[in-house]
Parts: C-alpha cells; structure tokens; sequence
C-alpha cells in the first residue's frame, strides 16, 4: 500500500468534518445520567449468572503537569498522598464489582490508563496490584498492559509492575522534537525515553507500544520523520500514531497552544500520509486508524484473520471480552449496556462511600443500535461489508435496511474511497485514510446536530 499525499489532498476539504472515532457504537456521548438504577442492578444480576472473561481498565486520574494538547480526564497534582486515597477507593470499587461476577469469572485482560498510571509509586504500585490479585481471578496467560509517561519512571516502578503482572507497556512520547516539546508543554529528551525502553525489557517487560501525535504544533514532515526513526531506534511492537484533535472549547487547556504554529488541514494529512507509508515500509502494519504493528504482532494476525474488534480502548483482538472499567470516568460495556464512572472525583467518592457502584451515566442499546454497531465496526476494523454475512447474522436484506445510507455511499465511491459490489462494499487504500467518514454515514446519531460540536475532525 502507498499513498500519495497529492492525490489525497484534494479530497481533504470535503472530508475533513467533526465526527466520532468510533472506538465504540454509539457513541460515550450518547450515555445519559437520567436512567433507571434498576437497569444497572439487572445488568449485575444477569452477569452474576454465568462466568465471563473479563477486561478491567483502571483509569489512574493523576499527572505531575499538564500537557497543553491533552484530552484526557486528569488531575493535575504532585502530591503523591492522593495516589493512596485513590486506591483505597479503588479497593471499595473492586470489591463491589466482585459481589456482581460469578465466582468462577477471570480476567484475561488488565489495563492502567490516565492520566499516569506511573504517577503511582513503586509501593502504591505493589498495593493495587495486590489488591487486584486478592480480589479477582487472574488468568495464567493474561494481557497485563500499563501506560507509562517515560519522564516518570524509573528502575524500581518496572521492577513493580513486573513484580504484579505487567507484560506490555505503552510509552507516552508525542513527538521527540524539542521545538515541538516546547510548544505543547512536555519537555521529554529523547535519550529519556530510550533508556526506560531499554530497562522495561531488561526487566522482562518485553512488549513495547509507542504512541505519538500527528497534527502538533510547529511539527513539519522533517520533524515527524526524525521522531519517527527515533522511535524505531527502539523498536517497538506497535505504534499508535494519534490524530492531534484541536477541540478547544471542550478541552481548555488547548487555549495554550499557540494556534498559528498548528499544522494546516493539508499538512496534518501529510504528516498521516507520511507515517502510513514510511511505516509499512519499515514492515508494519497499517491496522487502521491511527495504529500500527509487526507482522509477527497479535493485532496484525487478527486484521488479517478478520478478528480484529474495537473497543473504548482502540483495537484489540478479544471481541469475547466483557469489558470493566474502574476508576473516576472509567466507562465498562457489554453487548447490551455501556456504563460510564463518575468524572468529579469528589461524587465518584461520595458514591462509593454510600456502597453504591459509581455508575454516573448509561446507555442501554437498542436493536437497531446493535445493527449499526454491527457495520460501523465492520467497517472500522475489516474494511469491509459483505451483504450474505450480514443477512446471516442480522435476518435483514442490507439493501433494503440501509437504501439511503447505499445511494449516500455513491460519492465517496465516486472519490475512489469504496467499490460498491454486488454483495458487499471494500474501502479501498485511500478509504481507510477516511474510516470515520465511511462509518458515519451508518451513524443514527449524527442527525442531532448539537452533538458534532463535540468532536474532533475526521483528519
Ligand atoms: S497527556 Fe498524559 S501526562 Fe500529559 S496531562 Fe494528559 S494525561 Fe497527563
């Protein structure tokens, strides 16, 4: 696959519109706080029934200081006691999670997310990976992954996480240029960061995801390719190559960033344009979106396979999974229910001090949700709708349930984004550079307009 960033440009304007990454269907946005709290207590009951392979996230909400682009849900602090105070609520949270599973349920999955899971000490890391340990059963060969802001760390936090199970992590790097550094507020040498790259492996931690950001300020395709071969110098298993979302009025920090040195549409395209095709040349994957992986890699089998799946996480390759958040905002789903924490860490404390789950705002989905999810992640992580398999899974004549959505799928295939066949559709090469456009057009949601004001643009 290679692109040319020429060919594409010109379809940047009539593409690049606010819309969902659709890390789920439908949307965190379309969780409500007005529910019944019966909804939340049968769902617990009904999976009290039989035993599940779980995913549990736990969203560590604390960073040193802030980083201007960020959109994350964090607290900005340095004093380290309120890690303690987390985690003792964190343990009431588990344990009334754990009055809601079948006793014979485990965890195939772990995840600390942020904010900055290593804003935790060495010690406070050791107690919530006891905690978890003592609580629930933990498969043998379980995925036991953790972000880690490499300014942070240093040799006894990976002895820690090695100690209580880690087995991948994901080095937070943005961007390697001190121009850029500067104008986003993350000071980070490089040297740094290669060196906690070569302690997590000297420690056993050998699985190595590496996240940048595309679409930063003052970064030109010189800069990003040095930061890109600066981060292959460490050679890691995955990258995730974000799209920097410019969304001021909902994220207020990003008033910081000086908006005269931001890449124009064009050129944040190119940027992407650049990456897709100087990593696969570099032998990785293109897994879609914003990631990447090593041939040999899990997420790179499972795209190939057709068993990739995408989750509030991004990619992953356990659709089986029932997915558990714990933490403030920490959203938890299952086929039926999305379930979103309390994001005032105040209220999520409160709430759990009453004995009650922090369950702020849910969405329980519909028939038709089900359905649309069905394509818009059919989409997202295949490529592709085939007409027969949906008929199979669904009992619906595709052309007949989405008539309006196929007449509205004319364009982009006239712009050489899909091939509209007889029994399916494929995105094409130059398609897959615009996923969320194709997805949205099977987005019920999308029609209330108050919502694409929330959303970053498509490019
Ligand atoms: S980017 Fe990460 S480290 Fe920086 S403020 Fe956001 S959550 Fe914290």
């Amino acid at each position: 696959m290679k692109f040319s960033a020429s060919n594409i440009i010109g379809l940047v304007h009539k593409y690049n519109v606010p819309g969902p990454r659709y890390t789920s269907y439908p949307t965190a946005l379309q969780l409500t706080d007005s529910f019944d709290q019966g909804l939340i207590e049968e769902n617990c009951s009904e999976r009290r029934t039989e035993p599940r392979q779980i995913s549990l996230y736990f969203h560590i909400p604390f960073c040193f200081s802030l980083c201007w682009y960020c959109g994350c849900t964090k607290i900005i602090t340095t004093n380290q006691d309120r890690g303690d105070i987390y985690l003792g609520y964190l343990e009431k949270e588990m344990l009334l999670l754990k009055e809601t599973l079948h006793p014979e349920s485990d965890v195939h999955q772990i995840h600390f997310g942020g904010g900055t899971p290593t804003f935790l000490s060495p010690e406070q890391l050791r107690k919530l990976g006891e905690l978890i340990r003592s609580t629930f059963t933990i498969h043998q060969d379980a995925e036991f992954s953790v972000e880690i802001d490499p300014r942070r760390v240093g040799d006894d936090h990976i002895i820690a996480l090695k100690e209580i199970g880690c087995n991948r992590a994901s080095l937070g790097v943005q961007d390697t240029n001190e121009e850029v550094q500067q104008a986003i507020h993350r000071i980070q040498p490089f040297g740094l960061t290669k060196n906690v790259a070569e302690l997590l492996r000297k420690h056993g931690i050998s699985h190595i995801n590496v996240d940048l950001i595309y679409g930063l300020p003052k970064q030109t395709i010189a800069s990003f390719k040095k930061s890109i071969d600066d981060v292959l110098s460490m050679d890691p298993d995955r990258f995730a190559i974000y799209s920097y979302a410019h969304i001021p009025s909902v994220m207020p920090s990003q008033k910081l960033l000086n908006e005269s040195d931001l890449p124009s549409t064009e050129e944040k395209l190119s940027l992407l344009v650049f990456a897709v095709n100087y990593l696969t040349r570099a032998g990785y994957t293109y897994i879609g979106m914003d990631h990447f992986a090593k041939e040999g890699d899990e997420l790179s089998i499972a795209l190939r396979e057709g068993t990739l799946h995408r989750n509030f996480q991004g990619y992953s390759t356990r659709a089986e999974l029932e997915m558990i958040g714990l933490g403030m905002s920490s959203i938890s789903q299952n086929e039926d229910l999305y379930t979103q924490n309390e994001k005032n860490l105040s209220s999520y404390y409160e709430l759990l001090d009453s004995g009650k789950l922090p369950v702020k705002k849910v969405l329980r989905l519909s028939n038709e949700d089900k359905i649309r999810k069905k394509v818009i992640m059919e989409i997202m992580c295949r490529g592709e709708i085939n007409y027969d398999s949906f008929l199979n899974e669904t009992g619906l004549i595709f052309h007949d349930k989405f008539h309006d959505e196929l007449e509205r799928l004319k364009e982009p295939e006239s712009d050489g984004l899909l091939h509209l066949m007889n029994n399916g559709f494929r995105i094409t090469s130059t398609g897959r550079l615009f996923l969320r456009n194709i997805a949205m057009v099977f987005d019920d949601y999308l029609t209330q307009k108050h919502h694409k004001s929330a959303y970053s643009k498509t490019v």
